[in-house]
């Protein structure tokens, strides 16, 4: 079994002293996989002081030189990609072909995209007589999730370090194995002592960060309620914030548009990591009309989806991270069961292989707009099909949850498709099936959280903007 039992605290690794420790499993085989060591107060305490010693000489060095740093951690991860990707898939339950591709270059190209930014980004504006510098926000607390380890942890770290922030981290306890990595890379790319610190820990280590006094923002990625718990907590100070919460987000389907293409994009991404993805559409929102020619085709479309072993390459749809996922997942799965909603996929009683916290790809129609299937964030394979009988109902039906992470709209053409987006209230909205854009703000209305992450506007969530105002001869 392996022992997580290391923090990097000023450029070294120290051992967890604490006691605490969880317990991760194979995803796939249920045996244990490691045991992660929880921190303390304490090591939040080293680790925030490394990082507000570390800040000075960080912002002095420059933009360029501190690109030159993330593009030698993209370098140093890539270099860890193939064990880091097989590591991530058995947490998760990611196929394997997907978590090299997802989980690890997908990551490894966002710190070079945002290295990039050095060249292009203007940290410096003259308006009027005032020239505004974009400063960074100083000390920034990282805490983030286990579904994109690697992933979630770029967004936050590449352009914090890029605008001269330094960090403490605190990954999920449920997927340590990027942050193991991490702490590898920031070695082997010989970065400063202190610009980056790992403390390994739960919600109480969690919580001991976000209350630190000398943490100047908080950069938080997981769900709604734990979100809401950290914002509160980080107001008290008036700390600035960036979260990134869940979602329930809606494809919305147009009389006229292709229903094929249509939902088989909806099963893939409502099925994408189990469903344990904030972004994946949930919802399929269809005329009453299609919705019997959508039924077949949502069915043919999940029977395409073989489920199984994720070191397997055929497979697309693997485990789920842990046995209290499934349980939760199980029980949407029960009510809607209850709610006596029209089983198209999957349910309850659907085979499953007998290890692994497997859960089958299941999918209901005619789900009510009111219920919980069509409001709660499920965070397994379990797709709801909701119908419409006009245009503006689907909208309504789109906006109807307190979420606004992501949206697809289909349509007969473009320009109604983008009509349609532009009435939607998500922070990203695919019109047709158009692919995604790394550079594109990614982030949520509503209870999906605030800020974005990605391109200039991921950088900008790290930068306080100063004005100087300056004499002119004018004056
Ligand atoms: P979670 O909220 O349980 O945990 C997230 C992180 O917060 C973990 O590191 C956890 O240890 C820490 N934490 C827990 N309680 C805390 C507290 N009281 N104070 C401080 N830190 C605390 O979420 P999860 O189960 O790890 O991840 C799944 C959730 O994340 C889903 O809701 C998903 O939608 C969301 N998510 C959102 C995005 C996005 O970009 N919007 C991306 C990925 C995941």
């Amino acid at each position: 079994m392996i022992q997580w039992n290391e923090h990097f605290i000023n450029g070294a690794r120290c051992q967890v002293g604490n006691g605490r420790m969880v317990r991760i499993h194979d995803a796939a085989t249920e045996a244990p996989l490691g045991e992660v060591h929880l921190g303390s107060a304490g090591d939040v305490d080293d680790a925030v002081a490394a990082a507000r010693q570390a800040l000075p000489a960080w912002q002095r060095i420059g933009t360029q030189a501190r690109a030159s740093m993330l593009y030698a951690l993209a370098d140093a991860l890539e270099s860890m990609g193939q064990a880091l990707a097989r590591d991530i898939s058995r947490e998760v339950g990611m196929p394997l072909k997907l978590s090299q591709r997802i989980q690890v270059d997908a990551p490894v190209a966002a710190w070079r995209a945002t290295a990039a930014l050095a060249d292009t980004f203007t940290f410096v504006r003259e308006m009027g007589n005032s020239r505004v510098t974009m400063v960074p926000v100083g000390v920034v607390a990282a805490i983030t999730p286990w579904n994109y380890p690697l992933h979630q942890i770029t967004g936050k770290l590449a352009p914090a370090l890029l605008a001269g922030c330094t960090v403490v981290l605190k990954p999920s306890e449920l997927a340590p194995a990027a942050s193991a990595c991490l702490m590898a890379a920031c070695e082997q790319a010989g970065l400063p002592p202190g610009v980056v610190n790992i403390v390994q820990g739960d919600a109480e280590v969690g919580h001991s960060l976000v209350t630190h006094p000398d943490v100047q923002m908080v950069s938080f990625t997981g769900s709604t309620a734990v979100g809401r718990k950290v914002a509160a907590l980080a107001a008290g100070e008036m700390k600035r914030v960036s979260m990134e919460l869940g979602g329930k987000s809606a494809a919305v389907v147009l009389p006229g548009a292709d229903l094929s293409r249509a939902v088989k994009a909806t099963v893939a991404s409502c099925f994408l990591n189990s469903g344990q993805t904030c972004s994946a559409i949930t919802r399929l929102i269809v005329s009453r009309e299609d919705y019997p020619k959508c039924r077949e085709l949502v069915a043919e479309a999940v029977a395409a989806m073989p489920m199984g072993d994720p070191a397997d390459a055929s497979t697309r749809i693997g485990p789920l991270l842990s046995a209290l996922q499934r349980e939760r997942v199980l029980s949407h799965i029960a009510d809607a069961e209850q709610a006596g909603f029209d089983r198209i996929a999957g349910g309850l009683d659907a085979v499953v292989p007998a290890r692994g916290y497997f859960v089958a790809p299941t999918v209901y129609g005619n789900v009510s707009a009111e219920s919980r299937l069509a409001n709660e964030e499920v965070f397994g394979p379990v797709l709801a099909v909701l119908c419409y009988d006009a245009v503006e109902e689907a909208i309504a039906l789109a906006n109807g949850t307190r979420y606004g992470l992501a949206a697809a709209v289909w349509a007969a053409d473009e320009f109604g498709g983008e009509v349609v987006a532009n009435a939607l209230r998500a922070g990203q909205v695919d019109v047709n099936g158009a692919r995604f854009n790394a550079a594109a703000p990614f982030g949520g209305f509503g209870m999906s959280g605030v800020g974005r992450e990605g391109g200039i506007y991921g950088l900008e969530e790290f930068l306080e903007p100063r004005a100087v105002q300056l004499p002119r001869s004018s004056d």
